[in-house]
């Protein structure tokens, strides 16, 4: 099957400000083809991937839904899905999320839950998730 080559980068329009499509790039009787899959987070949940706009043709031609939206944004969604799991059990047990980085020069102010904040390095900040995770990582 022919496989889709996305954008990230959002979507086209012709000069008249119709939506283009993403397959074959001619505008009209274009549409966002929503993802089968979503996401729950507490309290909302999103489409797993962005929609990619397409004509009916392309639209055929990449398989439908299924062809479009399929295992790997199954399997997507699910390891997301696990991981939100995982973060609200986490939580739930008392450890401290990240909230928030502001970028100080070179450093990172850190914010976690209950108004805990710590100054990290740049070069660290992509490590931390959590707060506890900032102490193994000062310990090791
Ligand atoms: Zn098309
Ligand atoms: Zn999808």
């Amino acid at each position: 099957m022919a496989s889709l080559g996305r954008g990230v980068m959002g979507y086209c329009f012709d000069y008249r400000g119709r939506l283009a499509c993403d397959g074959c790039g001619i505008a009209g009787g274009v549409r966002k083809r929503k993802c089968a899959y979503k996401v729950a987070y507490p309290g909302y949940s999103i489409a797993y991937c962005s929609p990619p706009a397409l004509c009916s043709p392309c639209y055929k031609k990449y398989g439908g839904l299924r062809g479009i939206h399929g295992d790997a944004c199954r399997d997507g969604a699910a390891a997301s899905q696990a991981e939100i799991a995982a973060d609200e059990a986490r939580s739930a047990v008392g450890d401290l999320r990240l909230r928030s980085a502001l970028r100080q020069g070179d450093k990172v102010l850190l914010k976690f839950d209950g108004d805990i904040a710590v100054l990290v390095d740049d070069y660290e900040y992509g490590k931390v998730r959590w707060f506890l995770d900032l102490e193994d990582y000062e310990a090791a």
